[in-house]
């Protein structure tokens, strides 16, 4: 292990400043999915770290809520800074505790960086209103506050940026904040705090609180002194902290899950559909809620397409994430493979033929082929539920209505792709799928300059662009009277 990357692995809480364990001195087990291996531990904690978290959170907000948003702004350009000295070292413990290649979490670690960057300007134009007033001796303003203490909660998959789009705004808005990362992947978290520690940020504005994500999660989502709660994950737990954060009527950002539909109509640009294919499926080993769940695949090139799309994921580089070249990492976990085999088997009962992959690799482990599945039917498991795996299933269709019908059935609405060489099918097509986000002729499409979020049950809210802010931000109407003018 790198020296560098040793000083990211912290093995405990940050709360108010300092590093502290468990109250029960209990920990979890951090392992390395490549290999099996333990890195380390973390703290397990439940309720009451946590609502000491808050406490500090609340306590740092105090002060916190009076910096200037140009000193806000500074502060997050030394946290850019800081993450780009470390790219490598950052990398490296994310592939350790993650999986993913190494040019993937340097790719992620980049993106880490310039969210905050963009959050740094963005903490510079929150403005207000000054509103024509209808009453001559009064004066009506609309100004920005923060609105406290934010709770942000968040996956696997991504365990550095998911937490940039969220830390990013909460500090440009100038709000303070608890986090609990995934406990597969909580070193990536825990960096946060090391980072922000080590760029001057106030103690207590940023506290990481790992271990029992239930219990943690319903402190976080009942406590009072919480103001808003954002959310990376499953659309079962996002729905449980909207619930639970009812009782107390938090703001709520949730991205939830996707089950992104990739359309391929004839007058595409076939090789140039492959290449999105392949970064739209298999980026993380398929493990991201923006990667390919369906492919529809017009009549006439259906057959070019299936041919393509299996030699290229056939020349997919499998292996240790840590190891030069390689392209698809492992899945997080055994049960991750357990319900990609589920898939495979339940489409080939269905009909499905397998033209590339379809088994465990035989790296062993948590190590699966790349996939690819054709003569996929809407009968099929992976039509209605997210796959989080390297399986590309391809289903045939022969009108552009007929796609976009099938694209739009399900209840989820986060991402989706589609290729095309024409222009009014691609307005039409474009204004038809019900998403938050559509790539056009694009199979990786995420910016920080951009808004990433679902509509349906994929989520509320938006990270990044001008909007990823306005979650962190109260409106105030303040109306001025009395002016004898
Ligand atoms: P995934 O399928 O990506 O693991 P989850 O929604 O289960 O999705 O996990 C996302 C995050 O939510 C993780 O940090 C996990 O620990 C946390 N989590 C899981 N269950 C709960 C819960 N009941 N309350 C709050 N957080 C939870």
């Amino acid at each position: 292990m790198l020296k560098k990357t040793s000083h990211f692995l912290r093995e405990a809480n940050l709360i108010g400043g300092e590093w502290v364990q468990a109250d029960s001195g209990q920990t979890i087990d951090v392992t390395n999915p490549a290999n099996g291996q333990k890195i380390g531990v973390v703290p397990k904690s439940g309720a009451a770290e946590t609502r000491r978290a808050i406490e500090a959170a609340h306590e740092a907000f105090k002060t916190f809520r009076k910096t200037t948003a140009l000193e806000r702004s500074k502060m997050l350009r030394k946290l850019h800074d800081a993450i780009m000295d470390n790219q490598d070292a950052l990398a490296e413990l994310l592939t350790m505790e993650q999986g993913k290649s190494l040019t993937e979490s340097k790719g992620e670690i980049g993106a880490s960086a310039a969210y905050i960057l963009w959050f740094a300007e963005e903490a510079r134009r929150t403005y207000g209103d000054v509103v024509p007033s209808p009453w001559a001796d009064r004066r009506i303003l609309v100004t920005k506050e923060p609105v406290g203490v934010i709770a942000a909660i968040t996956p696997w998959n991504f365990p550095s940026s998911m937490l940039s789009r969220k830390i990013g705004p909460a500090i440009a808005a100038g709000c303070t904040s608890v986090i609990k990362p995934a406990s597969q992947t909580p070193y990536s978290g825990l960096a946060w705090g090391a980072l922000c520690e080590e760029v001057g940020i106030p103690k207590g504005v940023v506290n990481v609180v790992t271990g029992a994500a239930s219990e943690i999660g319903k402190e976080l989502s009942t406590n009072p002194l919480v103001k808003k709660i954002t959310f990376t994950g499953s659309t079962e737990v996002g729905k449980i902290l909207i619930q639970q954060s009812a009782l107390t009527v938090k703001k709520v950002s949730m991205e939830l899950g996707g089950n992104a539909p990739f359309l391929v109509f004839d007058d595409a640009d076939i090789d140039r559909a492959v290449e999105g294919a392949i970064a739209a499926k298999y980026r993380n080993s398929g493990q991201t809620c923006v990667c390919t769940n369906r492919f529809f695949v017009q009549s006439g090139i259906y057959d070019a397409f299936v041919d393509k799309l299996a030699k290229a994921s056939n020349k997919l580089k499998v292996g240790p994430g840590l190891e030069v070249g390689v392209q698809q990492g492992p899945l997080i976990d055994e049960k991750a493979v357990e319900k990609v085999e589920e898939f495979v088997a339940d489409a080939k009962s269905k009909g499905g033929k397998v033209v590339a992959g379809g088994n465990r690799h035989q790296l062993g482990g948590s190590f699966f082929e790349p996939t690819v599945i054709a003569d996929a039917t809407p009968e099929m498991k992976f039509m209605k539920e997210e796959i989080f795996g390297p399986v590309a299933p391809v289903f045939r269709f022969e009108k552009e209505e007929e796609a976009v019908e099938m694209a739009n059935d399900t209840e989820f609405g986060l991402a989706c792709y589609f290729y095309t060489g024409d222009l009014g099918r691609a307005f039409r097509v474009m204004e038809g799928l019900k998403y938050g986000m559509v790539g056009v002729n694009e199979g990786i499409i995420t910016t920080p300059e951009a808004p990433f979020g679902g509509v349906k049950e994929s989520g509320l809210g938006r990270e990044g662009g001008r909007q990823g802010i306005e979650d962190y931000l109260d409106t105030k109407y303040v109306c001025i009277g009395g002016l004898g003018l």
